[in-house]
């Protein structure tokens, strides 16, 4: 039987780090699905180092090159990491106007698909529960106000070293948060399978606990 655990939500709102000790505690491999989006937007940015908006049919020649996403969560896009950090402003800019692509959620799927054939995952994104791994036996919709997420991100790229400015943080959450709940191809959506948690308290304790909870009391279900 498969155990995988499909973590969505929107930018900001801790799943990554949610699902990072989830995945330790119940001994699953954890899948950043957001890291192969970024992985496709570096490169975009690296080869088209103006461009300041997505052009689609510059992207598509991106997507001749093949990505991969290793065990230890380093994404390879033509068999190497990319120069550009995949946290850089610029990937952030342009990250949601490529992962509307549907031939870059296509090929973003299949390296997905094919990772979670040989592993049970706890898989993090926007779209895991309701396309990616539709029959995952627990699907979370994490959520947090989104003045908190800011706050987050700001922490994040303090940490990378990156000069930040609050008021563009959260600006580019809101826009990212649009993008991402009105595209057509697979919206970031909370579906009634979902179990939805809000993580907006300081530190992520209650909401790693309810999870594991509810995981362990499935898996007794089931046994
Ligand atoms: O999770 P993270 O913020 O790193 O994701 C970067 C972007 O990748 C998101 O803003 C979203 O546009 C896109 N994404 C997506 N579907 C996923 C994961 C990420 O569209 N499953």
């Amino acid at each position: 039987m498969r155990r995988d655990i499909a973590i969505d939500g929107p930018s900001g709102s801790g799943k990554t780090s949610v699902g990072s000790r989830v995945a330790s505690d119940v001994g699953l491999m954890l899948v950043d699905s957001g890291l192969l989006y970024r992985v496709f937007t570096a490169a975009y940015a690296e080869r088209f180092p103006s461009a300041v908006s997505l052009q689609r049919d510059r992207m598509l020649e991106i997507l001749e090159r093949c990505i991969s996403y290793e065990a230890r969560g380093a994404v390879l896009f033509d068999g190497r990491v990319p120069g550009l950090s995949l946290h850089d402003p610029k990937v952030d800019r342009l990250v949601s106007p490529v992962s509307a692509v549907p031939e870059v959620r296509a090929a973003v799927n299949r390296e997905l698909r094919r990772i979670a054939e040989m592993h049970d995952v706890v898989m993090v994104g926007r779209d895991i529960g309701t396309t990616v791994l539709p029959s995952a036996f627990l699907k979370v919709f994490i959520t947090a106000d989104p003045d908190v997420r800011a706050q987050r991100r700001v922490v994040q790229l303090e940490r990378l070293g990156a000069p930040v400015d609050y008021g563009a943080v959260l600006s580019n959450i809101r826009e990212r948060d649009a993008i991402d709940s009105s595209r057509e191809d697979s919206p970031l959506r909370c579906t009634e399978d979902y179990v939805k948690l809000d993580n907006s308290a300081d530190g992520p304790d209650g909401v790693v606990q309810a999870i594991l909870s509810e995981y362990r009391r499935r898996l007794e279900h089931v046994v």
